[in-house]
């Protein structure tokens, strides 16, 4: 199983300071980048050390009544775990806690360390013995033995040594003690950034976390950047691999994964998904009575769409926001209820109407073909379909589980074939060059895998890839 998700962590320049209500309303705004676990570990220089909170479900239901208040302490970090088709369980939940020595370590972790079966199996071999199935595990025991080995508990040396093993994607923050240090890979795959309100220092996966806190952006983590706040300011330290090692940022965090509201590498994700919309028109310009998205992801390419064709902007189906996950269903049948169950067509803005609707992406083709037969349901005229994002044709193995190569509608059928499953009247996806001219950032600087094969790291062959959970 392996560690999607979104993090955050806090530093109290005065230690009377505490910091947990601000991580649990950071984890609330990251809710989006998981939602199957969800974890806070602070620390405390008062007596109380580190204290610690893990469960399953969304942050709201984890954290009961007391529960923040009882984790007091002026450093801490926070975690909301993805749900994918893997084993859900309470183990896999993080931070995850080690102690040797003196030392009280706690990781978040977002992204995919994609050498860690061949890590795990290595530390195993040394005696390590392990109770999760998760990456942050196998990172805490890389930095127990790194620690042991070179005799120094100089943890940035300890994490620049790290940083030369592990292959693939880490945006971290890590507790050592009183003391807290985030770190992004050296191809800065994972979004991380940096804030400060009054006397905290705050990292976080995104920036909405910051807006809720009311704290003030400082900057986005350099790829390769170690940052830590020893002395009650920012140090910083680049590891080397950075330096030989080409930015590769997740374009999906922009189609898809990140909120719209948040500014990733210096992009705003609701500028990009606008940009979306208006070279999907430029690209395939359809005479139509109404452009509609699948909400939510898709509303603003949905926007841009609209303002750049003139066509009015209109909703046709409704999401049920309060259903959270359904389980698998087997049969057919059952699996289009559990679609009705989250997404309920408005007929009287569908009835006989020449429609354009907009979606972010194409996976396995499982949502569009119930969506589709749904507004066909409700009498739509016409449906044209626009997808925000070149066919997926090759899995992600840096943390977006989207399925395997025989599971991606796109990498076994042709634009036309998917438009003839789907039966719908057309089928534009966005190009690869529109794409990147959306997000605006050059496609050297990108990890673009799963929509040309063309991976920022090698692939161990033995690598095993998820699927997300959805409906
Ligand atoms: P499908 O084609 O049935 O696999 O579903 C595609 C839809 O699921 C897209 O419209 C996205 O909104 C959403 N989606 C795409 N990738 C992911 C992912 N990795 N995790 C969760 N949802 C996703």
């Amino acid at each position: 199983m392996k560690d999607k998700c979104g993090i955050v962590g806090i530093h109290s320049k005065d230690s009377s300071k505490d910091v947990s209500s601000y991580i649990y309303y950071g984890l609330h705004a990251l809710q989006h980048r998981g939602q199957e676990s969800a974890g806070i570990a602070t620390y405390s220089d008062n007596g109380n050390g580190l204290k610690h909170y893990c469960g399953m479900g969304l942050v709201a239901d984890v954290f009961k009544d007391n529960q923040i208040d009882e984790l007091n302490g002026e450093v801490g970090i926070g975690h909301v775990r993805y749900s994918t088709t893997g084993q859900s369980k309470l183990e896999s939940s993080q931070p995850f806690i080690t102690t040797f020595d003196d030392f009280v370590i706690a990781i978040a972790h977002n992204g995919d360390i994609i050498n860690s079966k061949h890590l795990r199996k290595e530390l195993i071999d040394e005696g390590y013995e392990f109770i999760s199935d998760t990456d942050s595990e196998v990172l805490c025991y890389l930095i127990k033995r790194e620690y042991e080995n070179s005799k120094t508990n100089d943890m940035v040396e300890i994490l620049e040594n790290i940083s030369e093993i592990l292959l693939g994607s880490y945006s971290l923050v890590i507790l050592v003690n009183e003391d807290i240090y985030a770190m992004r890979d050296p191809a800065g795959m994972k979004p991380l950034v940096i804030a400060e309100k009054d006397d905290f220092y705050i990292v976080a996966s995104e920036t909405v976390a910051f807006d809720v806190m009311g704290a003030n952006f400082i900057r986005d983590f350099e790829p390769g950047e170690i940052v830590y706040f020893k002395d009650n300011k920012i140090n910083s330290h680049i590891v080397k691999k950075a330096k030989t090692c080409q930015k590769a940022h997740c374009m999906f965090e922009y189609v898809y994964f990140a909120r719209p509201d948040s500014v990733i590498d210096g992009k705003t994700v609701y500028q990009v998904r606008l940009n979306i919309g208006k070279e999907l028109y430029k690209e395939f310009p359809i005479d139509a009575d109404v452009v509609m998205p699948v909400p939510d992801s898709s509303i603003p390419a949905a926007i841009g769409y609209s303002r750049a064709s003139g066509i009015p902007y209109g909703e046709g189906l409704i999401k049920n926001r309060y259903v959270g996950r359904t389980f698998i269903m087997p049969t057919q049948e059952e699996r289009e209820l559990a679609v009705k169950l989250k997404m309920n067509p408005l007929v009287s803005e569908l009835k006989d109407k020449k429609i354009v609707l907009i979606d972010d992406s194409i996976v396995r083709g499982t949502t569009s073909e119930s969506l589709i037969e749904i507004l066909k349901e409700a009498g739509a005229k016409e449906i044209h379909l626009m997808i925000g994002c070149p066919p997926v044709i090759a899995p992600c193995y840096y943390g977006v589980a989207m399925a395997s190569k025989d599971e991606l509608v796109a990498a076994n059928n042709t634009v036309d074939e998917i438009k003839e499953k789907l039966g719908v009247d057309s089928l534009g996806y966005i190009s690869l060059d529109a794409l990147i001219d959306s997000i605006g950032i050059s496609s050297e600087d990108l990890c673009l895998g799963c929509v040309n094969e063309d991976y920022p790291t090698e692939i161990p062959k033995d690598l095993e890839v998820e699927t997300y959970y959805k409906f």
